[in-house]
């Protein structure tokens, strides 16, 4: 029996983190047969020696067949961002919840925190396999979750550095289009194969071939889908097989304009900065987006000249520039348009206007010189939705005056404080920051398609690109609304499959 599980749904605070599972009782049984882990209690534990080796779920043997009866992978083990995360109350709620003991490996589709941030806790449990993923991934993951463990986990420097030395040891990098053998033990064995994603650098869709006694299957992963134009990355091409597929839906519910209507509009609110002398703050995550706008911009500078060379770009994060560094170095995965514009000497990560921010106190220098400069700057800091971070400084100095603009590139997930500029924002309203309102006179926009993610028509081509239908698609990761419209269009472009939102 081969299933998939899809982990963490229970407490609605945990990111991506699915299962395939292959078990060896019921051998030869055919047929597709999802089936849910019931609710239990929390029994993570912090402690390796506490879990490992036990089955957390006990001995009861009406739960689950005996430990050593299936095997079994993960896809991402994720952190949630947004509403959900204000309820969560104590670490506790992080630990892994569910049986790891069977579990031989971790794919990681890609470095975002939705995706990643729970491998710590994953280790915590005793989990003790290898931490499979791209060769970009491999660069990255350890940097991204170093950032995570300072914020959410502890302040101790040395555990932080114990834990980044283990996920180090464990990662296995493995290049695109290329099957990786993950078990074969017995009756079971599952392969892997990582494709090209097209959503940030390194990011990866799953091909699992799984087998369970004489019962075989091709599962596919999309993890997040990248949309197609998009600046600097390939695009995904879909699977050429997949009699399962798990599809994100983050916005299974629109479309994004394409690259050129979004490559005018931002152009139109540079403009804006350039003939007032405003700033222009795009609260921008770290990995992915702030590169493509660095990609954008600095091609409109090359475009225009002239007045355009005046604008000054400014990235105020740490992170975002260890990134921008990784995505500049690994330029053999940047896409052929990227890869030209090298050839023909330009440098579109790394320009002459750009100035990085790396310390606290420069940063705080920076947001009092631009609240009174007049000199048009473009600023980029995290975090995305404006829940924390730099941004923030930059928001509480600069949204009560008409001269600066707000950008949004990325999604707001309804209760941030990005989410509600972008609503209140352009009816005059005001945002609460830190406990205290804040008028927003600053323009606010949005503009959907440097967010990095597939859209609407972008997924369902994804998978009307696999030649034979699969016969089951479950639709994953993204709000209630997005799952359902996507499922809506699915289901009439794919009439014999069985298309699931699973909860
Ligand atoms: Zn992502």
């Amino acid at each position: 029996m081969i299933e998939i599980l899809h982990h963490g749904a229970v407490s609605g605070v945990t990111g991506s983190c699915h299962e395939l599972r292959l078990s060896k009782a019921d051998i030869g049984a055919r047929g597709v047969s999802p089936r849910r882990d019931r609710p239990r209690s929390q029994i993570g534990c912090q402690n390796p020696q506490a879990t490992k080796g036990a089955d957390p779920l006990g001995s009861d043997p009406t739960l689950l067949p005996a430990p050593d009866s299936h095997l079994g992978i993960l896809i991402d083990c994720g952190l949630f961002q947004g509403q959900e995360d204000k309820q969560r109350v104590n670490a506790g709620d992080l630990a892994i919840d569910f049986s790891i003991t069977h579990i031989r490996a971790l794919v990681v589709t890609h470095v975002h925190i939705d995706h990643v941030g729970r491998i710590p806790y994953l280790l915590a449990a005793g989990f003790d396999g290898p931490i499979i993923c791209s060769e970009p991934s491999a660069i990255m993951l350890p940097e991204i979750l170093e950032d995570a463990l300072k914020i959410g986990f502890t302040r101790d420097r040395s555990l932080i550095n114990r834990v980044l030395d283990l996920i180090r040891a464990r990662i296995v990098p493995v290049p695109y289009g290329q099957w990786h053998e993950v078990f074969n033990e017995g009756e079971c064995s599952l392969s892997v194969r990582l494709q090209r994603a097209g959503h940030i650098l390194g990011s990866a869709y799953v091909e699992c071939d799984a087998r369970a006694g004489n019962y075989d299957e091709r599962v596919v992963f999309s993890g997040d889908l990248g949309a197609p134009h998009s600046p600097l990355l390939p695009e995904p091409v879909s699977p050429e097989r997949a009699d399962r597929l798990v599809i994100e839906s983050t916005y299974g519910d629109k479309d994004h304009e394409d690259r050129e209507t979004r490559r005018y509009r931002l152009k139109q609110v540079l403009e804006h900065a350039l003939a007032d002398g405003g700033t222009v703050l795009v609260p921008a995550f770290s990995i992915g987006r702030t590169q493509e706008l660095l990609y954008e911009i600095e091609g409109l500078i090359a475009e225009f000249g002239g007045f355009w060379s005046q604008l000054e770009i400014v990235v105020d994060s740490p992170l975002a520039a260890e990134f921008t560094k990784i995505y500049r170095d690994l330029k053999p995965f940047w896409d052929a348009e990227a890869r030209a514009l090298v050839k023909a000497g330009r440098h579109p990560l790394s320009f002459e206007q750009l100035t990085v921010i790396n310390s606290h106190e420069d940063h705080l220098n920076a947001v009092e010189y631009l609240a009174k400069s007049h000199r048009p700057c473009v600023v980029l800091a995290g975090s995305g939705m404006c829940a924390g971070g730099r941004v923030v400084n930059y928001l509480k100095a600069m949204l009560g005056d008409a001269r600066n603009d707000v950008l949004f590139v990325g999604y707001q997930a309804a209760g941030t404080p990005g989410r509600d500029i972008l609503t209140y924002g352009p009816r005059g309203g005001w945002v609460e920051l830190d406990g205290e309102r804040y008028d927003i006179r600053a323009q606010v926009h949005q503009v959907g398609g440097y967010s990095a993610h597939a859209g609407q028509s972008d997924l369902l081509r994804f998978v009307e690109g696999i030649p034979d239908a699969p016969k089951q698609i479950r639709v994953v990761h993204g709000d209630d609304d997005a799952k359902r419209a996507l499922q809506a269009q699915l289901k009439p472009m794919v009439p014999g499959t069985e298309v699931l939102v699973p909860h």
